[in-house]
């Protein structure tokens, strides 16, 4: 069933390239398994998926260690200072960095291991008061803030839309998120990529894509539901 689920989203992925005219290439599907078991990583690993995100650091490291190949592992949940030891050797990028007290702690434990850790800026262009995330204004200072940091590169943006019924009610988010992208990328900043776009859930993949979304992070439309009880 994975398997089925898992190209059925390519192939929607594929579908939505072409209907903004992109290359599906473009396009890295993160498969979220955050609460799921390894055994459906391990059947996702069979059909070549390789890039997972997880929410929380502990399920990360736990799964990280005891996955039978190595794949790429992506923080996409918010991540606290006191964490940040345990991942910054781990993930392959952090896409939650949200302060320059974070970015602070990333720096001085990617020092530690003497690893480059990759991240993104996480912007709340939904302004939801319940989410994580600098305003958009504010993301261009945190970027000059971080950007000569040795043992960080800054590699582009993400945002997390709100749970809408009609996806086409979160187009606009994701419009004004690859704008922001723009301008700071015309902005040529020193040591600053703005090449990923990490946008779109199961909800609203296809119109992220549309709107220039080059990471996509998809865990039910993979997975299947979510229980949270049996945690
Ligand atoms: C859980 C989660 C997702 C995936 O959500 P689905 O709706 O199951 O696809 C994506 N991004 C973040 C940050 C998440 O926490």
């Amino acid at each position: 069933m994975l398997k089925e689920n898992l190209l059925d989203v390519k192939e929607k992925i594929r579908m939505a390239c072409e209907r903004a005219g992109r290359n599906p290439d473009e396009v890295t599907l993160i498969a979220v398994s955050k609460t799921k078991p390894l055994s459906d990583i391990e059947e996702l690993i069979l059909c070549e998926q390789m890039e997972y995100g997880e929410n929380k650091v502990q399920e990360l490291v736990d799964k990280y260690e005891h996955v039978s190949k190595p794949v790429n592992w992506h923080l996409i949940g918010h991540l606290q200072t006191n964490k940040v030891k345990y991942i910054v050797d781990k993930a392959c990028l952090i896409h939650s960095v949200d302060s320059l007290h974070l970015a602070k702690e990333i720096e001085k434990e990617a020092a530690k291991k003497s690893v480059i850790c990759k991240i993104l800026i996480q912007v709340n262009i939904a302004k939801e008061d319940t989410k994580f995330g600098v305003s958009e204004e504010e993301a261009c200072s945190l970027i000059e803030q971080i950007k000569d940091f040795p043992h960080i590169q800054i590699e582009g943006l993400m945002t997390i839309a709100p749970f809408v019924d009609n996806p086409e009610k979160n187009r606009h988010i994701f419009r004004n998120l690859h704008q922001l992208l723009l301008d700071i990328k015309s902005k040529n900043i020193d040591n600053v990529n703005m090449n990923v776009l990490s946008m779109g859930m199961t909800n609203d993949y296809e119109v992220a894509i549309e709107e220039g979304a080059t990471m996509v992070r998809v865990g039910t439309g993979i997975f299947g539901a979510r229980n949270y009880n049996i945690e």
